[in-house]
């Protein structure tokens, strides 16, 4: 009777949670380029426009380096330090492109797998990017968007293996994760907490495989560089 039980909570569980591989996009010059700007005023008065993502790394890991700011993410520090950084761009999706090598990949939904958009995005961005999902003929319903609001995306991950654990195995129920993402910070800290983490090692499933897709544009050309767990 234990026996039987057993396999129907199992298959239960199976039933609900089929999951097996994770997809999970970045959105800013992943999915779409756009043309959002960051003000920001420092406390000294200086004044900058950052017009894309490298302006924006360049400028935060200067600012945080001058104030001794050590956070993965620096902006919350620096505007409590007096910083005014204007990011109300990036509640909108301003002006885009769509980035159509990774859009035709987005849009066709693969058995067993679970698709998000994880923006390291502040405040009201998520209803805007699903407005842009539904502008480009996206099925919304079949996307979960997270907003890690300048939080660690590898620790996001970690936390949904984390949160999928077989419990006949004692190992995620998660044993592939395909990550698009042009941002080659988010892809180190990824690699970090993903692919060398001790702290997974013990839930990791033999045949997990992480499969980064890099997001490059070259010269206005996008391509797909693929880095491997
Ligand atoms: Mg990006």
């Amino acid at each position: 009777m234990k026996l039987l039980l057993e396999n129907w909570r199992q298959f239960i569980s199976e039933e609900i949670e089929p999951i097996t591989t994770l997809r999970i996009f970045d959105f800013d010059e992943t999915i779409a380029h756009t043309r959002s700007e960051t003000r920001v005023k420092a406390p000294d008065g200086s004044e900058a426009t950052l017009r894309d993502q490298k302006e924006f790394e360049e400028y935060m890991n200067a600012a945080a380096a001058k104030e001794g700011v050590e956070a993965f993410d620096a902006v919350d520090a620096l505007m409590e330090l007096g910083y005014q950084i204007d990011l109300s761009d990036f509640s909108i999706v301003k002006d885009p492109d769509e980035i159509t090598i990774i859009t035709d990949i987005l849009r066709n939904f693969p058995e067993n797998s679970k698709t998000y958009i994880m923006t390291a995005r502040r405040g009201n961005s998520i209803s805007a990017i699903i407005d842009y999902l539904d502008e480009i003929g996206i099925d919304a319903g079949e996307v979960r968007v997270i907003a890690t609001q300048g939080d660690s995306k590898g620790d996001v991950m970690a936390t949904m293996m984390a949160q999928k654990i077989m419990k006949d195995t004692g190992k995620s129920n998660i044993n592939k994760i395909e990550y698009y993402e042009d941002s080659q910070k988010n892809i180190d800290d990824v690699l970090l907490k993903v692919c060398n983490s001790e702290q997974l090692m013990d839930i990791k499933p033999s045949d997990f495989e992480l499969i980064i897709y890099k997001v490059a544009n070259i010269g206005g050309e996008y391509k797909l560089e693929k880095i491997a767990c």
